[in-house]
């Protein structure tokens, strides 16, 4: 994927700020600190362009980009933040819900799950939730870097088999250090954007 251009567009806190351009929209969602910002920054080529800091004071808002002006990623907040309330939670879950279950433009959701650790139980419960409404998934295991070869592979079996994710679903072992499975995920992501 040659990138063009790439630029930030609106923090969304609900469906009025949503795009109205029709663009395939990519999602990306994981835990806080998980590497979601470095990844962004990596697959567009950008020192700084996803802020690299988690930000427990914006868990509401869907961060919009648009890429060659042919799709959007959208930003989707960290979960299992410790810091904020049980209400705060809830509406974060709301409108990420109503998001993720109604939006028509959504094409992939990529889920990042740190390949250091076996996923935690908030990772499981959200690629059960997607995979139950059937919205499309990309598991993607991150900062493969720390690894060894050996330990990426069975790691990656390990998230595979706890995930209970079927045979031949896509599992991308990515590092924003090296660049590993940027060409991969960018396939996927085309892909299913159909461009
Ligand atoms: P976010 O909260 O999910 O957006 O996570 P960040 O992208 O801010 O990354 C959290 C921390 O992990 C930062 O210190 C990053 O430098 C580090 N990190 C993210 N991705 C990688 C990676 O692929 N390899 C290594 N070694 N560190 C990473």
């Amino acid at each position: 994927m040659k990138i063009k251009s790439s630029e930030f567009i609106i923090s969304a806190v609900g469906p009025k700020q949503y795009p109205v351009d029709g663009l395939p929209e990519i999602a990306l969602a994981g835990r806080s600190n998980v590497g979601k910002s470095s990844l962004i920054n990596r697959l567009l080529l950008r020192r700084n362009l996803a802020r690299t800091s988690s930000q427990p004071g914006k868990t509401q808002q869907l961060n919009y980009y648009k890429i060659n002006d042919e799709m959007y990623f959208v930003d989707v907040p960290g979960y299992g933040y410790a810091k904020v309330s049980k209400s705060e939670r809830e509406a974060w879950g709301r409108m990420i819900e109503n998001y993720l279950r109604q939006r028509e433009e959504l094409k992939l959701v990529i889920q990042l799950i740190d390949l250091r650790h076996p996923p935690t139980a908030l990772d499981i419960s959200m690629y059960e939730w997607l995979s139950h409404y059937g919205i499309p998934l990309c598991v993607v295991g991150t900062k493969a870097d720390k690894l060894s070869r050996n330990q990426v592979a069975k790691h990656g079996r390990i998230m595979r088999e706890t995930l209970g994710m079927p045979k031949g679903a896509p599992l991308v072992l990515f590092s924003s250090e090296t660049g590993e499975g940027r060409d991969d995920l960018w396939r996927i992501i085309a892909h299913a954007a159909d461009i």
